[in-house]
């Protein structure tokens, strides 16, 4: 049997599988990456990049300037003809098709110099991995295969199941963005969110404990919202997904690196899913370049601490009809309050992860150091 041989081999071309692949070519290592689909990958998924996401595509040279996006400057919380309004701090968040977005991630990842095998089988076999049939032998085995990841299952870093499992549903609508914000609809029924992608375009995200089969059905519970779409065609098919809340104890073990949903999940509501896989891919590119999956396992741990308060906070506000009136009024009557939780919500990073390079010059020092 022919063998691979590389340092680095990533399974699952989703953005964190792209992103950690991008992060360790930077770090100099030979990287490659198998998916078992073909790009542009699309997946149901609110299209909102944080502000954190936006500067961490940054650190990974990705630019997304010159494709199609929309900026968004804050989020608003809308239930029961009440709402609140709360800026970012810092920067701006940006809505981005996915298929656009992963576009840019494998463009960059080709210019990187990663070698992409799509539409490849990744078979893991006792202590073997094989790709396409052939035995890869690879320093680091870096698992990015999603929420059902087969390499955390093979690594033995599997333990327990994902909780509070809730069914996403993604509709595009022609309709022109009316604000500069993501808005966020709340209903007895679950949650809808509406994401600006495009100059004519909006992407709304159903999150509910029930599956839904159309758009339509969905958007019952959400009067408000419905009538603001009333006159926007639906473009394309709508697209499910699950989503979940998963910890793992421990994300790392021997040579195998667990990151995005691979290494556990938080509830789309949080929206912090990019910004928080983006992060990782930087960490495991530091932690790589000190051979030292520890030093991962220890940034994981804080990148996930107060996405993880947040998400509690969120499904309870969602699940509690008392405490999400309360806090929509203490939010509309005190922006300030909604304004300092938004900014603990999008800056909870270790600084040496999302500084900014003040320079081309230091950039690439950054980049290739
Ligand atoms: C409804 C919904 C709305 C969301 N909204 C937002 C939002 O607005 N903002 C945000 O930041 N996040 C959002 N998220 C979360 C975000 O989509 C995820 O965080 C992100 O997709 C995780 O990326 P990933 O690369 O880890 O996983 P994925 O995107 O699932 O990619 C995994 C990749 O692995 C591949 N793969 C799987 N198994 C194998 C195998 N055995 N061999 C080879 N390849 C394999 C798959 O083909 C896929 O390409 C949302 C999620 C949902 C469900």
């Amino acid at each position: 049997m022919s063998s691979i041989t590389t340092d680095v081999l990533v399974v699952g071309g989703g953005p964190a599988g792209l992103a950690a692949a991008i992060a360790a070519r930077q770090r100099g290592f030979a990287v490659m990456l198998a998916d078992h689909a073909r790009p542009p990958i699309d997946k149901a998924c609110g299209e909102g990049l944080m502000p954190e996401a936006v500067s961490a595509l940054e650190r990974l040279g990705v630019a997304l300037h010159a494709r199609e996006n929309v900026r968004f400057r804050g989020i608003r919380f809308i239930a029961s003809h009440r709402q609140a309004t709360a800026h970012f701090a810092s920067g701006a968040g940006q809505g981005v098709r996915r298929p656009v977005l992963h576009g840019a991630l494998t463009e960059r990842a080709e210019e990187a110099g990663v070698e992409l095998c799509w539409g490849a089988r990744v078979s893991l076999a006792g202590p073997q991995v094989l790709l396409d049939g052939r035995r890869v032998s690879a320093r680091w085995i870096i698992g990015a295969d999603g929420n059902n990841s087969a390499v955390r299952k093979w690594s033995g870093l599997e333990r327990g199941g994902c909780r509070g499992q809730r069914f996403g549903l993604r509709q595009h609508f022609q309709a022109a963005p009316w604000g500069e914000v993501v808005e966020v609809y709340w209903s007895k029924a679950g949650e809808a969110y509406v994401t600006p992608v495009a100059g004519d375009q909006v992407c709304v995200a159903f999150l509910s404990p029930r599956r839904h089969c159309s758009a339509a059905e969905a958007m019952a519970a959400f009067p408000e919202l419905r009538l603001r779409l009333q006159n926007a065609s639906p473009l394309g098919a709508p697209r499910g997904a699950i989503t979940c809340s998963r910890r793992l104890p421990s994300v790392a073990r021997g040579n195998v690196a667990l990151v995005g949903e691979a290494s556990g999940s938080l509830d789309a509501i949080t929206g912090q899913g990019m910004a928080v896989a983006f992060l990782q891919a930087l960490a495991l590119g530091e932690a790589l370049a000190h051979g030292d999956l520890g030093r991962y396992c220890a940034s994981h741990r804080k990148l996930m601490r107060v996405p993880a308060v947040m998400e509690r906070l969120m499904l309870s506000m969602g699940r509690h009809p008392h405490l999400r009136s309360a806090m929509l009024s203490l939010f509309s009557a005190r922006p300030f309050v909604f304004e300092q939780l938004l900014r603990l919500h999008t800056s909870p990073w270790p600084a040496s992860l999302v500084a900014r390079p003040a320079s081309a010059a230091q950039a690439a020092i950054v980049a290739y150091r």
